[in-house]
């Protein structure tokens, strides 16, 4: 029998490459899609070899074909760490609204469901916390995060029209922070940061005074929410994420002492618009999907150190 294909974009990123290696596990054929503007082919070169994987070369801002049947539909290609967005600010906008917008067009085509990822910085500086899919966000459409809130809000919207006008069947998912292995060292966020300067015994860099919260997902937990909710019949909104809280001061802490680092804290200014809190409700991920995060942060953070340390920079 043929096996069932689905579409990837952002296949060579963090979260698309083991949802790659997800989908493969569950008998699909995999069809991987990345501009690798910030994805990297090592991330999926051991799938490179494999008859039930194809790695398409191409930005989803531009016209996307793909001959055949597609099952499923999902679109993960996007800058995503701060740093990113403001290096390649328009990029991050058109892949969020056109490059959805093509996918959507695809999507009606072959008559596949699609999933998007959204985030949880729709929600923005929250003023309601744990932050619900009900609430609405707090946003600075012209800051310098609003390149990717807003592209993320516009697909959302755009997702829910090609649903209600189009009958698309469609999925969207909302990503709180979520770390592991293949993160990029030099994305700038907070764990790849802080783990880098903990293993070179340099001082880590924490942002404003450190009070700021984030909660911190281990990556194959969220990859088992996008399968449970790809699913599912559940087409509004969903927040996927750990619900275990932290200030950055106490996870920089956290990385030293797993580390038995000699590296000291070192304060930097607080970038524009960073969030003061965030922690997602996971009600409706618990009661639709049977969802709920089993990797504790002390064993999510040792495999991803395992797999830092596996990086030439770091072999001793
Ligand atoms: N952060 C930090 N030092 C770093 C990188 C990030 O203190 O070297 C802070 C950042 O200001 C934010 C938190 O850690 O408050 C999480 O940042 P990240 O970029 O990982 O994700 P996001 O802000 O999108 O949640």
């Amino acid at each position: 029998m043929e096996k069932e294909r689905v579409l990837i974009t952002g296949a060579a990123g963090f979260l698309g490459s083991h949802l790659s290696d997800r989908f493969l596990k569950e008998g699909y054929h995999v069809i991987g899609m990345d501009n690798l503007i910030t994805g990297s082919k090592k991330n999926i070169e051991h799938l490179l070899p494999r008859d039930d994987f194809e790695f398409h070369h191409h930005d989803v801002t531009k016209f996307v074909h793909v001959p055949g049947d597609v099952k499923y539909i999902l679109h993960f290609a996007s800058p995503a760490s701060p740093i990113d967005y403001l290096k390649i600010p328009i990029q991050t906008l058109k892949v969020g609204a056109l490059g959805t917008h093509n996918l959507l067009g695809l999507a009606k085509e072959k008559n596949a469901r699609m999933l998007i990822a959204s985030t949880s910085e729709v929600y923005g500086d929250p003023l309601v916390h744990p932050q619900t899919e009900e609430y609405w966000g707090n946003v600075n459409p012209i800051g310098p995060r609003g390149v990717y809130d807003e592209a993320k809000r516009f697909q959302e919207a755009i997702t829910m029209a090609y649903n209600r006008y189009h009958g698309v069947e469609t999925r969207i998912i909302r990503i709180f922070n979520t770390y592991g292995p293949r993160m990029r060292l030099d994305d700038g966020r907070a764990l790849p940061a802080f783990m880098s300067q903990a293993l070179k015994n340099e001082p880590i860099t924490v942002f404003g005074d450190g009070s700021q919260t984030r909660s911190f997902c281990y990556v194959d937990d969220l990859v088992e929410g996008i399968y449970r909710l790809l699913l599912s019949d559940y087409d509004h909104p969903v927040n996927i994420g750990n619900p275990s809280e932290i200030t950055i001061k106490q996870f920089a802490e956290e990385v030293v002492d797993l580390i038995d680092s000699k590296s000291t804290i070192s304060y930097h200014p607080l970038p524009k618009d960073d969030p003061k809190q965030r922690k997602p409700d996971i009600t409706k991920a618990k009661e639709i999907l049977n969802w709920k995060p089993e990797v504790d942060r002390k064993e999510g953070l040792k495999r991803t150190l395992e797999h830092f340390q596996t990086l030439p920079e770091f072999k001793s």
